[in-house]
């Protein structure tokens, strides 16, 4: 029987040997961005190598979905996901957008199906496989970027979707009941002088799709007649900021927005504008509280004008746990691989500011989001650049791979270890509850009131 030490080492050889091909498919998909529950092309990519490496997998699950499963050669034990994410975001004049939709992976999910790719590949090696038990299941995900909220509130009400997160979705169709652990590794670009960081934690929040209505008019002979919609939500705006001081420190509350549309045409009272706007916050309960005041504040702008509001609450995500015992797997994994200074523990009060459907499969499930590096220049902009593809692909692969061998090898004793010590936060049916919640309309008439 090998080792640990020489599973480890056939994997990681073989990862390194597909090495220039799992970086070609991230490239790949990086010049086809697809935004989340549109990612066909992508979806096909990961199908075509899951049927390449011989992985049974089902598709089209939350739409774009795809799940492997790859049984151990050494009976059963504890499933392991291995997530990649399929979507980009949009960002104009990013150098690999696309041109038509200005897609861009801006984020770095190309690498992560690269890195799952690579990392079942290691371990789909015979003399691997044969020694684990349990299952391997790569999954590549849809929609974690929590974006284009009007299209996909368009594909809610067409029953296509419930939530508009796609881990949220895959909770809710109980694709995640039979997974009892789960990993995934993201790109960063703020490590310094570290290649991988894990711990802390991520912010929760809550989407807003907001829509003022007034009355239009022409703007110069007969202003007087309308009800300026614009004017309403630039109130609203003005309201949310002046609530900044309310906001507890350690919330680490961040309250932003987009405004999709600022009314028709520039010679009318613009009578129809609409908002996408996000309330995240450190814990659920101070998402729940802070979205509160920002609706207040959209029914402020709606009063002071005489217009009306709806506003379409949406559940975002909850804030990220990372499970030690899993952490410690990866970390050493990735302290074996590089150096133990190039690896950065963060405490679990350090929130990053964004958020991440992750947190909310790791409310339910042993789950882990580490960080590597490997990209340049702030995060979701046009700047943001896949500059090294060994760290940000390869890397990845060979500790998800070697984490996974420590945790099916010797009969998945440590997997079995990790998912019997874990105390969910919350059961499936109390997370579906909980979400279903914060799914509600409200509507104001400033005229009426
Ligand atoms: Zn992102
Ligand atoms: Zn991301």
């Amino acid at each position: 029987m090998a080792t640990v030490q020489e599973l480890k080492q056939a994997a990681c050889a073989a990862i390194e040997r597909h090495a220039d091909e799992l970086i070609g498919i991230s490239k790949d998909i990086l010049e086809h961005p697809e935004p989340g529950y549109s990612e066909y092309r992508t979806a096909r990519v990961v199908a075509e190598q899951f049927a390449k490496m011989g992985i049974k997998f089902r598709a089209g699950l939350a739409l774009t979905g795809l799940k492997g499963e790859v049984k151990g050669g050494n009976g059963s034990g504890p499933r392991v996901a291995i997530i990649g994410e399929l979507d980009s975001l949009i960002v104009n004049g990013h150098p690999h957008a696309a041109e038509d939709t200005s897609a861009a992976h801006a984020c770095g999910h190309h690498c992560q199906i690269g890195m799952m790719l690579g990392a079942v590949t290691g371990l789909m090696q015979p003399e691997v496989i044969g020694e684990l038990s349990g299952e391997i299941v790569p999954f590549a995900v849809p929609a974690e970027e929590f974006i284009e909220v009007a299209r996909r509130l368009d594909l809610r009400s067409e029953g296509k979707i419930e939530f508009l997160g796609g881990k949220q979705e895959l909770i809710k169709l109980g694709e995640f009941d039979d997974v009892d652990i789960a990993m995934m590794c993201h790109t960063a670009s703020d490590m310094g002088a570290h290649r991988f960081a894990m711990g802390g934690t991520s912010n929760g929040h809550v989407v807003k799709y907001v829509r003022f209505t007034g009355r239009g008019a022409h703007a110069g002979a007969a202003p007087h007649m309308g009800i300026n919609a614009l004017n309403a939500a630039t109130f609203a705006l003005q309201a949310i900021n002046s609530n900044r001081e309310v906001y507890r420190e350690q919330d680490t509350v961040r309250i932003h927005g987009i405004m999709t549309k600022g009314g028709e045409a520039v010679s009318a009272v613009p009578a129809d504008v609409r908002l996408e706007w996000r309330v995240r916050s450190g814990s659920p309960e101070a998402v729940v509280r802070n979205s509160d005041i920002v609706d207040r504040c959209f029914r402020a702008g709606a009063l002071a004008v005489g217009a009306s509001v709806s506003i379409t609450n949406i559940p975002g995500y909850l804030p990220m746990r990372h499970d030690q015992n899993l952490m410690d797997i990866f970390r050493s994994n990735a302290v074996g691989l590089l150096d133990e200074n190039k690896v950065l523990i963060m405490p679990p009060s350090r929130n990053r500011g964004g958020s991440t459907d992750m947190g909310d499969l790791s409310h339910l499930v042993p789950s882990i989001h580490p960080y590597t590096g490997g990209a340049e220049g702030p995060g979701h902009s046009s700047e943001y650049l896949v500059t090294d593809y060994r760290q940000a692909v390869v890397n990845p692969a060979k500790i998800m791979a070697m984490s996974v061998i420590d945790l099916l090898a010797d009969n998945a004793k440590n997997a079995r270890q990790v998912a019997s010590s874990f105390r969910p936060a919350m059961s499936r049916a109390a997370y579906l509850n909980f979400q279903r919640q914060r799914a509600e309309v409200l509507e104001y008439d400033g005229g009426e009131a």
